[in-house]
């Protein structure tokens, strides 16, 4: 029996459509620009984001990090989340190799930071303090729950941004879920940022690889700084194949994703024990967490889903669980996954 991973939307196989592009990929050496797959996949990226360039990079880390390398000079000093992906989980390479310094701030239940605070907390032009150049921002909001933060929250982050002369940019690793969930178009939501990194390889399902977009100097800049990473990659065409059909054939129906997200936490918030919000549920991440009245431990729940069933869930901070939805999910996995969770809560 395949194994039913709902641990994140990173473990999706890429799907049929993309292992028969991938074979059939045009290809060329693209650290000499010459392969057109890869040149029509960034081309497309920058289309759906608004921006004017992009660039093909192995992952959503590698593209914020050039990001931060491409707008900052050693000792500037970056604002972001407290909680955002780009300090918590990126290995501190803004520190170890851009020598930024992170001004964490505190995020709202939905991953906003306030913005009286986001003002304040841009250094003053003062020999003391590092010189403060960039916002970090992210969407949809991974520690909120996928939270899709709305465009008008940029537009205000942009203000602020000008009123200082900061640059702003957007980790976005999952921006078409947030852009599906509100039914907008992505560019809608990016238009308020400088640049933009998001990940093919969760809910659009591709093997590996994200886009970092923007206009064409800051392109330019990235381009040195993914090669200065060892970034730089041949014929790269195999995987920017299975990145096109992301864009084309897989940003739709995440709308799947997210309903079936939803009629998972709605289930779960019948099973007595589980603690489950389904209303906070908006994209395709469902957290949930159990009272004192289940004597099974967290860890004991995860083991038996994986040995009975074959069913893998992720454990996150605190007593929390963490599902998530992609395309190699389905309706009778959801049920299968509620079903099970009952039945071990249920005998204890
Ligand atoms: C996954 C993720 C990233 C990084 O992507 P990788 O491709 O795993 O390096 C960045 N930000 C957020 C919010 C993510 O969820």
């Amino acid at each position: 029996m395949d194994r039913i991973d709902f641990r994140s939307d990173t473990v999706s196989w890429p799907t049929p459509a993309m292992r028969e592009a991938m074979a059939n990929a045009h290809v060329g050496d693209d650290v000499y620009g010459e392969d057109p797959t890869v040149k029509k996949l960034e081309a497309l990226a920058a289309e759906k984001v608004g921006k004017a360039a992009g660039l093909f990079v192995s992952s959503g880390t590698m593209g914020n990090l050039i990001a931060i390398l491409a707008h900052t000079t050693r000792g500037d000093e970056a604002i972001m989340g407290h909680d955002a992906h780009t300090i918590r989980a990126e290995a501190g390479g803004m520190a170890t190799l851009g020598s930024v310094v992170p001004k964490p701030l505190q995020t709202d239940q939905f991953g906003k930071m306030d913005l009286d605070e986001l003002n304040t907390a841009v250094s003053p032009d003062n020999e003391h303090y590092p010189n403060t150049s960039l916002i970090l921002v992210e969407n949809s909001y991974g520690m909120k729950q996928g939270y899709p933060i709305e465009p008008d929250y940029y537009e205000d982050i942009r203000e602020i941004a000008n009123r200082h002369q900061l640059t702003v940019h957007m980790d976005g690793a999952r921006l078409f879920n947030s852009a599906v969930a509100q039914n907008i178009p992505a560019s809608e939501i990016t238009q308020h940022v400088d640049t933009v990194t998001f990940c093919l390889s969760k809910g659009l399902s591709a093997p590996a690889g994200s886009v970092l977009c923007g206009d064409a100097a800051f392109i330019k800049k990235a381009r040195r700084a993914r090669k200065s990473l060892g970034g730089g990659m041949r014929q790269a065409g195999i995987l920017a194949a299975a990145g096109v059909i992301s864009l084309t054939e897989m940003i739709e129906r995440l709308e799947d994703d997210h309903r079936r997200a939803k009629t998972l936490a709605n289930q779960l918030a019948n099973i007595p024990g589980i603690i489950v919000e389904p209303d906070t549920v908006k994209t395709n991440m469902v957290f949930f967490g159990l009272d004192e009245t289940v004597k099974p431990t967290k860890e004991e729940i995860i083991k038996q889903l994986r040995e009975e069933q074959n069913i893998w869930i992720g454990s996150t901070y605190g007593h929390r669980f963490r599902a998530v939805t992609h395309y190699w999910i389905t309706d009778e996995d959801v049920s299968n996954l509620v079903e099970s969770l009952t039945q071990i809560i249920g005998k204890q």
